[in-house]
């Protein structure tokens, strides 16, 4: 007998016009659905007029659950995986059963569709590439500490979902660890009517949320931490140096930029202006 497949579909985080017509037909034509939280889906497939049988998977029955999914997917089925918001497995559940299903030869099919950090980083005018993805931020203890002295030294623009009472609080400690002047933006209640982008310095976008206090969904980037070097040369002596060395012009004004903790275009600026 040929096993059925495990379709991973993504759902609106808000606009309900962003679930693809692709997930609407897998949500249609498969055997069940499994939802993080069964009421929520039930309303968002009676709104497309779906109507199959859900079964609860989230995180708290996910080990209990995962096996009964399992013996559907072996027995045949083809079982859609949805979370209540966005992307299933990406900070929600979903993780655990994608591995088993896997580990079972399963067919895990991933459909491409909303997910919070992503739209956020697009949009956030931060380096792209490379970037990390933290998920959620411990609330309390150790794991927090660690989680923000490592997203404190990243060197990757850094994204990472929170809950609006929280977000004061680990601005404000990210903007105690770090230099202040870092950029950071906060995407709030992307893709619904009050969606904005908070776009600033870390004091600046403290303050902002200190006099507006947040509310809604956020997710938070970071730029990447610049490791100012301590030089005493000028960007035309530095490159100057690194071109006796053998770099050649565009990685020598990399570099330069690089060790002095500038954009590039401001040394191609100068070495420009020389000509
Ligand atoms: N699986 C989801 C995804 O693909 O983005 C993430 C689920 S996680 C449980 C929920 C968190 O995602 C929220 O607390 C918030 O940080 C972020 N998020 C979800 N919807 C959002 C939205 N409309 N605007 C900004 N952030 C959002």
């Amino acid at each position: 007998m040929t096993v059925g497949k495990l379709y991973l579909c993504p759902t609106p985080l808000g606009n309900l016009e962003d679930i693809t017509l692709r997930v609407l037909r897998i949500l249609k034509q498969a055997s069940r659905v499994a939802a993080e939280d069964t009421r929520h889906t039930r309303k968002l497939l009676s709104h497309f007029d779906i109507h199959v049988p859900l079964v609860s998977y989230h995180e708290h029955n996910k080990i209990k659950k995962t096996p009964y999914i399992l013996e559907r997917l072996l027995a045949g089925e083809d079982v859609a995986l949805v979370s209540d918001a966005g992307t299933p497995g990406i900070a929600d559940p979903g993780e655990e059963l994608v591995r088993e299903a896997i580990g079972n030869g399963i067919p895990v099919i991933a459909l491409p569709g909303p997910v919070a950090a992503v739209t956020a980083l697009s949009a956030s005018g931060l380096t792209s590439t490379p970037f990390a993805f933290y998920g959620f931020i411990p609330a309390r203890g150790k794991l927090r500490k660690g989680m923000l002295a490592d997203i404190e030294r990243e060197t990757k623009t850094t994204v990472f979902y929170e809950a609006p009472h929280r977000l004061l609080k680990t601005l404000s400690e990210l903007a105690g660890m770090s230099q202040k002047d870092r950029q950071v933006v906060v995407a709030r209640e992307l893709t619904k009517i009050h969606e904005e982008f908070i776009r600033g310095t870390l004091d600046v976008v403290l303050d902002h949320f200190t006099q507006n206090p947040p509310r809604g969904e956020c997710t938070v980037l970071l730029e990447k931490k610049v490791e100012k070097m301590e030089i005493n040369m000028s960007p035309e002596a530095l490159v100057d140096e690194l071109l006796a060395t053998g770099f050649d012009k565009r990685d020598a004004i990399r570099e330069a930029a690089r060790r002095l903790g500038v954009p590039r275009r401001d040394v191609y600026n100068v070495i420009h202006k020389k000509k």
